[in-house]
């Protein structure tokens, strides 16, 4: 099994060679800037101590301050983080936002921690790290496991220490300053570079069937928004279970029920299957949004779609790559088709530094703008190499980054 940074890195060397890249810049540009695992102890709700361990890894700074989400997840481990956080420096660099990459993560369920225990590993967490962090450093924001709630958390306790300072971290609560449009941003990111993939390929959005691993924030907000273009989802998992419909699913049936029921499992709108099962199902799309490495050498073979839309990070190894290229598909990479989130974070931080509201139209029509641009960046560097999207893409980072890094010098 290839590793989440081998997996990186791969893709990276691949995109660094056709750049012609010298061994030291690559060398410089993979090494990430800091590396930093930490305890977290809490007192659990019954009495008893629990101890955590914390990271946070910052990839690279040559655009700007670093920028990347907080995972509380039991997969979490610093080879991830470490993966995740250089995705985070070349999504940046792909949608040309003034930022580098970081990420961060507790490995933790957090499902089996109440509340107050989610509040006491968060402060515990920000108090370790909060030195290493601020609004011109390293901005975290939410992934998986956590919300607007967890970034409020951490809002409180590093301006305990460093003033108030909404611009630490994105994707907060409106109240305290976050954007209108963030909880939707990555799914609807996701729909505006579906927009330029389609249109490029002559399709219509709304004639073609997809298959959503994942309803979770993401997942949820994609099908949510292709529903309502008029897409025909007919095929849907979450970790509770999975259902198919030829017809289509009443998505908007489907959100009332995960709400009430908290998964998936037991939705009456179409026939339960396997979960295993989703990204093979007979479909034109199909979308992972949840876990990393869901595509794999050994079942890659078995995608039946004609277009992979990556809404997680890292769903497809190398191996799973070229057997989908052979195979025709075309495949729009996650540090593309999922940046509409960190994109909307940037606009909710110039909003927290500037102190100044946007509304919703103003949000979209922005990240809808930045999403088109850099589709036609993209296409322009594959036209130039002729190459696969996800190596334009990494190459249009890269170069984007080593020129910064270049200027800067040492
Ligand atoms: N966690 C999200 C991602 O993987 C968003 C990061 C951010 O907004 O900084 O892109």
């Amino acid at each position: 099994m290839i590793t989440p940074i081998e997996a990186t890195n791969t893709y990276f060397q691949r995109a660094a060679q056709l750049l012609g890249l010298d061994a030291i810049t690559i060398r410089q540009l993979i090494i990430p800037f800091r590396e930093v695992k930490v305890e977290c102890d809490i007192i659990k709700d019954d009495g008893s101590l629990a101890i955590f361990i914390g990271y946070r890894v910052q990839h690279d700074n040559s655009r700007g301050p670093m920028k990347g989400g907080i995972r509380f997840h039991p997969s979490v481990d610093i080879d991830e983080v470490n993966a995740l956080a250089q995705l985070m420096t070349w999504k940046t660099a792909v949608v040309n936002l003034p930022y580098g990459g970081a990420k961060g993560g507790v490995s933790c369920d957090p499902r089996t921690l109440s509340k107050g225990e989610l509040q006491r590993l968060t402060r515990v967490f920000t108090q370790k790290v909060h030195d290493l962090i601020g609004p011109a450093i390293d901005i975290p924001a939410p992934d998986m496991g956590t919300n607007a709630q967890t970034m409020a958390w951490i809002m409180d306790e590093y301006s305990k220490f460093h003033g108030y300072s909404p611009a630490v971290v994105t994707g907060k609560p409106l109240e305290l300053g976050g954007s209108e449009g963030r909880d939707a941003a990555t799914g609807r990111g996701l729909l505006y570079a579906a927009e330029s993939l389609f249109a490029d390929n002559h399709v219509k959005l709304s004639s073609l069937t997809y298959a959503i691993q994942g309803f979770g924030n993401v997942g949820s907000w994609a099908a949510r928004l292709l529903y309502a273009e008029g897409a025909k989802i007919v095929a849907i998992s979450d970790v509770t279970g999975a259902i198919r419909n030829p017809n289509g699913i009443d998505i908007p049936s489907l959100t009332e029920y995960v709400k009430q029921n908290g998964g998936i499992q037991g939705f009456t709108g179409g026939e339960a299957f396997p979960l295993e099962d989703l990204l093979f199902e007979p479909c034109d799309v199909v979308i992972p949004a949840a876990l990393g490495g869901v595509l794999t050498a050994e079942n890659a073979g078995r995608v039946q779609a004609r277009f992979v839309l990556e809404a997680a990070n890292h769903p497809t190894d190398p191996e799973a790559d070229a057997i989908l290229q052979q195979k025709g598909v075309i495949l729009l990479p996650d540090i593309y088709a999922n940046a509409g989130g960190v994109t909307v974070s940037y606009f909710e931080w110039t909003q927290n530094l500037q102190q100044f509201h946007w509304n919703a139209e103003r949000v979209n029509k922005e990240l809808r703008h930045i999403m088109q641009n850099a589709y036609k960046d993209i296409r322009e560097v594959q036209t130039k190499y002729q190459c696969d999207l996800r190596t334009a893409a990494f190459a249009l980072a890269i170069d984007r980054v080593s020129r910064a890094t270049m200027l800067r010098g040492l």
